[in-house]
Formats: C-alpha cells, structure tokens, sequence
C-alpha cells in the first residue's frame, strides 16, 4: 500500500517507534526490504539516493516506476521516498514521477540559499501531496574525518527557525551520526536531539543508521526519532552472504545477496519497530 511520508510517520509517531529507511538501488535490494517489512508486518520506506544515480547504480527514471509498483502491491504501508535530493530540478522529477516523500538536501548551502531551496521544493511537493524532509545542520561522511565536529551539528534554534519558514513534514538532525562505516564508536549527543525535538515538534529522521548499537537506537526513538535511514550495513551483509563462494550463474550471486541483505533488513525493522529486544 503506498501512502506518503507524513502519513507512514504518523504511524511511527501513534506507535512511537521508527520506521527503516532504506535505498534499492537494484532488485535484489527492492526484494529483501519489502520482503523483510511484509514477514514482520510493519511499514517501511524504500528510497532512492540521487548519489547512487552519480555512482552509476540506476536512474530515478528507471527505479521509480518499478518502486511505486512494488509498493502499491505491498501488504504493509511503504512510502517511496527520493533520498538527499541536492537538486532542485532532480526533486522537481522526482515528484512528477510520483515519489511519495522527497529529501530535499540544502545542508551544504548556507543557511539562508538552505531555507529558499527547501521552501521551493515544499511549493513543489504540495502539488501531488508529496511530503517533505529537510536537513539543517550537516551529517558528513565518516571518511572525512568530521565525526566529532559539533559545529556542523544541527542548531536547536536555527531548527526551529528553519521548520517555521520552511513548512516540512520531517526534519533531519545532525547529532552525531554520520553517512557510511564509521572510524570509531559514534558518540550521539542525545540532550541536542531532545532539545530540536522540543522546539520543532515535527518527526526526527536520523541518517547513518548502520553501525548505532541497538540501545542508542532505543534512546533516539524515545527522544522522538521517526525515521531511521539505513543502508551500509544492509547493503555490507549482501556482500558478506556472497563472499568467499563459487557460483555458476549470476542469479545466484543476487538469490544469496537478497537473503543475506533480508535478514539484516529484519533485524534493524525489529529493533526500530520494538519487536526485537535484547
Ligand atoms: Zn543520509
């Protein structure tokens, strides 16, 4: 069932648990999320990354379709969200072809060029009923060595500001995650999120899920994040389920890669929904 972004954490937020997010830049990855979300009945958010379209995996244009169909035939709520769009013409396209939530990313801009763009791509969104996620503050890639900068972490009153001007349906906080593998234990600043949570009274989206430890994402649910994006790990566990062997025929590779990447999938729903506890 495709619903929109704001509808599926209107769910999270009732249940007050986080929805998965995650990218499909291929079948394989389409298959195990969706299968994933079905066996454990619980919504889910399938995402392409406009990165992944630059790394050569496939383009909006083909993907987008084959998501929405996929999600319209699902048996649990799936919103099918376009992740960091940093184009507006890109997230204009992405509305057209029927994206459900959009990510527009304006983190690297300064402030003011931030809350125009982001502006411009809500006016945009409202025309088919698309919601919206934006981000200030910005969350880095682990590779760059920024993992401990506080000060590009996001700003509670600047947050504040920036949902006040903006009209967003979910707001993306920078609070010590950062994207990809991380180069040492991440250390969240749980007091910053409690503090944007309390001033913009909007869902919170983490980004850079892979490698949190279970009770940090507990603790960031209960201070009022709803979306959770997660990829590395899933997309490390497709590759760990295919190292090492020998196939003869490349379905093959995918069938153990979607298995591998599936049960991944389940355990991070499980922790995010509530189901799993340890
Ligand atoms: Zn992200």
């Amino acid at each position: 069932m495709l619903v929109t972004l704001k509808e599926i954490l209107k769910i999270a937020e009732e249940k007050k648990i986080a929805v998965g997010a995650f990218n499909t830049p291929n079948l394989a990855s389409l298959h195990a999320i969706l299968g994933a979300a079905e066996e454990l009945s619980q919504p889910v958010i399938i995402m392409h990354a406009q990165v992944h379209e630059e790394l050569g995996l496939c383009t909006m244009d083909e993907i987008a379709p084959i998501m929405l169909r996929a999600a319209e035939k699902a048996k649990v709520p799936v919103c099918v969200h376009l992740d960091h769009g940093t184009d507006l013409d890109y997230v204009k396209r992405g509305i057209e072809l029927g994206f459900t939530g959009i990510m527009y990313d304006g983190s690297a801009l300064d402030p003011a060029e931030n809350t125009k763009n982001t502006i411009a791509a809500v006016e945009e969104a409202r025309k088919t009923g698309a919601s919206v996620e934006a981000e200030i503050g910005s969350m880095g890639s682990r590779t760059s060595g920024v993992q401990d900068d506080e000060s590009i972490y996001t700003d509670p009153a600047m947050a504040e500001k920036f949902v006040k001007e903006t009209g967003i349906d979910a707001l993306a906080c920078a609070f010590g995650t950062v994207h990809g593998f991380y180069l040492k234990e991440p250390k969240l600043d749980f007091e910053r999120l409690s503090k944007i949570k309390s001033l913009v009274d909007l869902p919170l989206v983490m980004h850079g899920g892979s490698g949190v430890s279970h009770a940090d994402y507990r603790e960031v649910i209960r201070r009022g994040v709803r979306k959770i994006n997660y990829y590395t790990y899933m997309s490390r566990a497709g590759a760990a389920a295919v190292s090492g062997k020998e196939y003869k025929q490349f379905q093959d590779v995918m069938w153990d890669a979607e298995k591998g990447m599936k049960a991944d999938v389940k355990t991070a729903i499980g922790v995010f929904s509530g189901l799993l506890c340890d």
